[in-house]
């Protein structure tokens, strides 16, 4: 079946067609700049055709999915020949909070409860729901699934997700952990297990999704039982410009000494800080920062320590956490493609009886074992698809399987 899975921000919409029979995504692109001046990006993978741009005016989203499915359907650019060979759509929702713990098919009472937790993610939910929106007044007789980030996690146990805050701002705000990043480390869990043959309910799991955001899951016997990110992405790790885990006090401290809004204090943990901050502005891009370490720039290299470290004592609390672990699989653009940084983190997980093969570290954006035969944890590189796991859920749901 042909799933249409769409990843709708506020001012843009990413696609993708995946044909679930083969596993492949078919066509893919990107709407950009809905709503200012409209930018189009569409590739058909199918005949491989190269990346097309364009730049049609993009008034809001309804008009950026009709300029979607109208690519779609090109006689000559298209992948599809009518919009009936599409045979649902998979929409990515940022916030599920409590309320949603798996996929479910879009109904106007799911539309009323995804707009209910959007307070939880106002910038996120909302733009999701454009999204639904217009693909609903665009093809009103395709079904409809929504995938939500944070749905993975909510198997955690409240020993983990309970922030020690009065109770009342859990009953009253539902203030607690939550976790994103959630259809990444369901899908690195499960296909790690498969690829070595075994049930995820056999295994001890620890995920790092280590991307220009990232975060850590601790996935027990096929179930997430923590994760690093927390009420928001802010929390955890340290992150391309997200700060992850600091001091809750240097909020106000920061506040008094610079008379800075909370906001503003929000907005400089958000899009300031991480490796970014600490190399003092000089890239959130790893390979822009080991090159700076390689040519000597302490900034660069402190970041660069500092962030590994973090993975680091995170993949032992996890460890702790499950009584042991069996496999640790880094993912994302960092995980997938940056050699640096895995040998870094497994060079402090000795006490694990983990040993690097070095060689096979060697390694881009492909399944690869990079642990010794004998290393006691097996450490591998597996490349997330969180759109293949959105299709996939979505074709689960609509074909009843
Ligand atoms: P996100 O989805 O959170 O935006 P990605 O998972 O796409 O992030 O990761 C993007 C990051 O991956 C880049 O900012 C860069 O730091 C890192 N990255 C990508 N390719 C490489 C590479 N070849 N070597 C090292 N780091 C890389």
């Amino acid at each position: 079946m042909n799933i249409l899975v769409i990843n709708c921000g506020s001012s843009s919409l990413k696609f993708q067609v995946i044909d679930t029979d083969t596993r492949a995504c078919i066509a893919k692109g990107l709407c950009e700049r809905i709503g200012i001046d409209g930018a189009f990006t569409y590739e058909n993978l199918r005949d491989n055709t190269g990346k097309m741009k364009s730049n049609p005016e993009i008034a809001d989203h309804k008009m950026g999915i009709s300029i979607v499915l109208d690519a779609l359907t090109d006689p000559k650019t298209g992948v599809i020949h009518s919009l009936k060979e599409i045979g649902a759509v998979g929409h990515r929702i940022v916030h599920g909070g409590e309320k949603f713990t798996k996929s479910v098919l879009i109904t106007d009472d799911v539309i009323s409860g995804i707009r209910e937790v959007s307070e939880l993610a106002p910038l996120h939910n909302p733009a999701n729901l454009t999204g639904i929106m217009a693909c609903r007044a665009l093809m009103p007789d395709t079904p409809m699934v929504a995938v939500f980030d944070t749905a993975f996690h909510q198997t955690m146990p409240p020993k983990a997700y309970m922030y020690a805050l009065p109770l009342h701002y859990y009953t009253d705000y539902k203030i607690r952990r939550y976790g994103f990043h959630g259809t990444s480390h369901e899908f690195v869990s499960k296909e790690v297990a498969h690829y070595l043959g075994k049930d995820p309910s056999e295994l001890k799991t620890i995920v790092c999704h280590l991307g220009n955001g990232a975060s850590v899951s601790a996935v027990d016997h096929g179930k997430c039982v923590d994760t690093s990110m927390g009420l928001t992405p802010l929390e955890g790790l340290v992150m391309g410009t997200r700060c992850g885990d600091i001091d809750p006090a240097i909020v106000d401290y920061i506040m008094s000494k610079t008379h800075i809004s909370a906001y503003d204090v929000d907005q400089m943990m958000n899009k300031e800080s991480g490796v970014y901050g600490l190399s003092g502005g000089l890239s959130s891009d790893f390979r822009d920062l080991e090159k700076a370490a390689d040519e000597g720039n302490e900034k660069a290299k402190l970041a660069l320590e500092v962030w590994a470290y973090r993975v680091v004592k995170y993949i032992g609390a996890y460890a702790a956490a499950m009584n042991g672990v069996d496999v640790i699989c880094f993912t994302a653009g960092v995980g997938e493609n940056d050699a640096w940084a895995r040998a870094e983190i497994c060079s402090y997980l000795g006490y694990l009886g983990i040993t690097l093969d070095e060689k096979a570290n060697d390694v881009h954006g492909e399944i690869r074992q990079i642990s010794t035969p004998e290393s006691k944890v097996k450490v591998f590189v597996f490349p997330t698809n969180e759109e293949l796991a959105i299709a996939e859920q979505t074709y689960a749901i609509v074909s009843g399987k």
